[in-house]
C-alpha cells in the first residue's frame, strides 16, 4: 500500500508535470513574473469557470479576505458576524482592519454560521456577515442572503475551503459558491480544493465598481499610474503561482469528485457505528467540496484515536480545536458560553481523515478499520 498522506500533492502532480514544468518554464522564458499574461489569463478562466463577472487575483486567501473588506468601506466599530467555528484567517483580519467581530455559533449538522444565530447577533453597528464555507461545505446562503437583505448587510463568502462547490438555491437554479455573496474570497494554499505550489488567493464580485475599487486596493490603492486615491495593499499573485492554477483548474471538477467519492467509501464504512456521525453528504446536490472530511465522535478518547491512527502511520487533523471565542486574541467580555455549545462540542468531537484526489480504495479501507478497531477495542 501507498504510504497515507494527509494531502498528496506529489501523486496529484505526477499526471499534470509536463503542463505544468512547461507553463513554469514559459514564465522564467519572458521573464514577466508579475501580472503577466499567466495572471490575466487565470483570472479570465477562473471567471468563465465561476461565471462571475469579476476576478481579482491576490497574494493569499488572508488578504483575500481583507480586501474585501477594505474594499466594501467598511469602518472602524462596525459589527462583522462570523462564524467561531473556523480557521482564524476570517476573524483575524476583522480585527485587524479595527472592525468588531461578531462571533456566532454554528449549526451541528454542516458545521456552518447558523442563521438563528446570526439573527440574534445583529445590532444597529452591524454591518456584514461572512460565512465560511466549511470543510467544503457550502452554508444556508439562501437564508443568509434573505437576512442581509432585510438589515441591508454585506455578505462576503469565505470560499477557501469551498471552492467549485456548487450551490442550489430555492428555486433550482446552480450557482457556485463565493459568487453569492456581494463579495467571496479564496485561497489557492497548496492543501486547498484547487492549491498553486506556494501561496496565492482571489477575490470575487459580480459588481462593477466594487471589483476596481478592489483592483486598486490591490495595487497599493493605485487607479492611475503613482495616483494613490485610497490606502491600499500590495497583494498580488504571482505569475508562476498563475500558471500552476491554469493547469490545475481544468481538473477543478475531476479532484472534487474524487473527493466525494472517497466521502461516500468512508461514509459507506463509517456510517453505522453508534460512536460516529459522518458528515452529511445530500444526494441531489453536489453542494460538498470535501476540502475535509471531519467525523463526530460520541463517547470516544479521540486524542487516544489520533494515537492509535498516527502509530498505524496514517495521519489526521483536529481542525480545529479551540472555538475562535476561547483564544486569547479573541476572547470578548460580551460573550456567553451558553451561546457555544455546538462549537464547543465539535471542538470536542471532531476529527478529520486523509483527504484528497489520490486516496484509493486499499487505504481507505485500512483507515476505516483502524479506526473501527480502536472504537471497538
Ligand atoms: C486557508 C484559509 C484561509 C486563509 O488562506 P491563506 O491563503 O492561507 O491566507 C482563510 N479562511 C479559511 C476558512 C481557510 O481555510
Amino acid at each position: 500500500m501507498k504510504k497515507i498522506q494527509m494531502v498528496d500533492l506529489k501523486g496529484q502532480y505526477e499526471p499534470i508535470k509536463e503542463q505544468v514544468n512547461r507553463s513554469i518554464q514559459e514564465v522564467i522564458d519572458t521573464t514577466a513574473f508579475i501580472n503577466g499574461p499567466e495572471v490575466h489569463g487565470f483570472q479570465k478562466e477562473l471567471e468563465e469557470y465561476l461565471n462571475v463577472k469579476h476576478v481579482i487575483p491576490c497574494a493569499n486567501g488572508t488578504d483575500a479576505l481583507q480586501i474585501a473588506m477594505m474594499g466594501l468601506g467598511l469602518k472602524p466599530g462596525d459589527e462583522v458576524i462570523t462564524a467561531d467555528f473556523t480557521f482564524a484567517a476570517t476573524v483575524e483580519v476583522i480585527a485587524l482592519l479595527q472592525l468588531t467581530p461578531v462571533l456566532v455559533d454554528v449549526n451541528p449538522y454542516g458545521f456552518n454560521i447558523d442563521v438563528e444565530a446570526i439573527k440574534r447577533a445583529i445590532t444597529p453597528k452591524t454591518k456584514a456577515i461572512v460565512p465560511v464555507h466549511l470543510f467544503g461545505q457550502v452554508a444556508d446562503m439562501d437564508a443568509i442572503m434573505e437576512i442581509a437583505d432585510e438589515h441591508n448587510l454585506f455578505v462576503i463568502e469565505d470560499n477557501a475551503q469551498g471552492i467549485g462547490a456548487n450551490y442550489t438555491r430555492r428555486d433550482g437554479s446552480k450557482v457556485k459558491t463565493g459568487t453569492i455573496g456581494h463579495v467571496g474570497s479564496t485561497s489557492f494554499f497548496p492543501s486547498k480544493n484547487l492549491g498553486c505550489y506556494g501561496d496565492g488567493g482571489a477575490i470575487f464580485t459580480n459588481e462593477d465598481d466594487l471589483a476596481h475599487t478592489l483592483r486598486g486596493i490591490v495595487n497599493h490603492g493605485m487607479y492611475e499610474r503613482y495616483h494613490h486615491d485610497v490606502v491600499g495593499v500590495n497583494s498580488r499573485l504571482d505569475s508562476i503561482q498563475a500558471a500552476v492554477l491554469r493547469a490545475k483548474l481544468p481538473h477543478l471538477d475531476t479532484y472534487n469528485a474524487k473527493r466525494r467519492e472517497s466521502a461516500r467509501k468512508y461514509t459507506e464504512r463509517l456510517k453505522d457505528h453508534d460512536k460516529i456521525t459522518t458528515p452529511l453528504i445530500c444526494d441531489v446536490c453536489d453542494c460538498h467540496v470535501f476540502h475535509q472530511y471531519t467525523l463526530r465522535l460520541k463517547d470516544c478518547d479521540r486524542d487516544g484515536l489520533v494515537k492509535h491512527l498516527n502509530s498505524k502511520d496514517i495521519p489526521c487533523g483536529v481542525y480545529y480545536p479551540i472555538p475562535l471565542h476561547r483564544q486569547k486574541a479573541y476572547t470578548d467580555s460580551r460573550y456567553n458560553e451558553a451561546d457555544f455549545s455546538v462549537t464547543n462540542q465539535l471542538a470536542k468531537e471532531v476529527i478529520s481523515l486523509p483527504m484528497h484526489t489520490e486516496l484509493d480504495d486499499e487505504q481507505i479501507a485500512y483507515i476505516c478499520d483502524s479506526i473501527l478497531e480502536y472504537l471497538n477495542a
